[in-house]
């Protein structure tokens, strides 16, 4: 809660203001603990002075997802912010399920790869499938999954719907049935960009690291933080 030197709405002494939008705040009761429990009118939300758990600070959140992009995995998270791993599980859940892939320009050149990594056991291989815009390099679609038509086809329907200019894979013969001839390049050296992609993927996502044990432990969860690391701002 941020100190201002604002007159206060009605009776809470004129010297706090709301986490969210630094509006007044009014008296609103006790909280289950008997705190003080205050009131924003502007952005209707309640708040209390010093919360006793930390994840009901409001910037857990964007330190959950900084954390995320720096390849902290959820214990060392749990750690470093004092919240339990459970509640860092459903923070992450509950983020990536707000973010969705940015809007796509038609006729432009895209690459597609997958990207092979591991869950709850090494004998159970997952890809992560998606694709690259080759002008901003920014990742506009993606799939988790094994290498199927289904889920390749997640990943490059949103492509085709946007009358792409060329879409460059590796010689995976599903591509062939799933992409038009006359939009498809397999050649040599044309997904250099997403292969360097891919590289940083594995050293920035703990869980993509090689030879460790880091590996996701549930498949929504490996989805979230490939999200998460892609689409937040
Ligand atoms: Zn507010």
């Amino acid at each position: 809660m941020v100190l201002t030197t604002t007159s206060c709405y009605k009776c809470v002494g004129g010297t706090i203001s709301c986490d969210s939008c630094a509006g007044n705040l009014i008296k609103y009761g006790r909280d289950i603990r008997g705190k003080q429990r205050y009131f924003c009118k502007k952005c209707i939300k309640t708040t209390v002075l010093f919360y006793t758990y930390q994840a009901c600070h409001v910037e857990t959140n964007p330190k959950i997802i900084a954390l995320t992009k720096e390849g902290v995995g959820i214990l060392s998270m749990a750690r470093l912010l004092s919240i339990s791993a459970t509640t860092i599980l459903k923070r992450i859940k509950n983020i990536a399920s707000t973010l969705f892939p940015p809007t796509l320009s038609n006729n432009q050149e895209y690459e597609v790869d997958e990207l092979k990594t591991y869950f709850l056991q090494k004998s159970n291989p997952i890809w992560i499938a998606y694709a690259l815009e080759k002008e901003s390099r920014r990742v506009v679609s993606l799939a988790v999954g094994n290498r199927s038509n289904f889920i390749l086809n997640q990943v490059l329907q949103p492509l085709i719907k946007t009358y792409p200019k060329m879409i460059y894979t590796d010689k995976l013969k599903n591509y062939k049935h799933l992409i038009d001839n006359n939009i498809h390049s397999i050649r040599n050296k044309s997904t250099n960009h997403i292969e360097r992609m891919n590289l940083t993927l594995r050293t920035h996502l703990k869980r993509l690291n090689r030879r460790t044990l880091a590996y996701s432990k549930c498949v929504i969860m490996l989805e979230s933080i490939v999200r998460i690391y892609c689409w937040s701002i």
